[in-house]
């Protein structure tokens, strides 16, 4: 869902925060993409637009994500990537496919997780549990 600049203006207000320049764009930027982003993916994205320089995109996303606005969905190679929403970090349950070419990171909804036997004594202490896959993404491969 891509939000347009009143609805990046609204949620900014219901959160408290106030509407600059650049969390509207990284706002923006975020629900525009089909897939998580990376800091340095989002100042690419954002290009030189006034007000985003990397420190400002840094500052903008740890804000965004302590009032829940947006979320770190994929820790992939070692490297936070964000997505819009609160909520965000149970939408993106789905694995997600680490490039290892041009390291995007993709969303793949559709793939059966598959289950785990855990051994009995470990059972309950399983919280979560992350599958990633790695390879040569479509765009890579072409
Ligand atoms: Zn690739
Ligand atoms: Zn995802």
């Amino acid at each position: 869902m891509t939000l347009s600049e009143s609805q990046a203006r609204e949620q900014l207000r219901a959160s408290g925060l106030r509407a600059t320049s650049a969390r509207l764009a990284v706002l923006q930027a975020l629900s525009r993409s089909p897939k998580p982003l990376a800091h340095s993916e989002l100042v690419k994205a954002l290009g030189p637009a006034a007000g985003c320089d990397p420190a400002t995109v840094f500052r903008t996303l740890t804000r965004l994500v302590e009032t829940g606005l947006a979320t770190v969905v994929s820790q992939a190679g070692g490297m936070d990537r964000y997505a819009l929403g609160s909520g965000s970090a149970e939408t993106h349950e789905h694995p997600h496919f680490i490039c290892s070419d041009c390291g995007s990171v993709s969303c793949l909804d559709v793939v059966a997780t598959p289950s785990l036997e855990v051994p009995r004594r470990w059972r309950r202490s399983v919280q979560a549990a992350t599958l990633q896959l790695q390879g040569r993404c479509p765009d890579c491969l072409a």
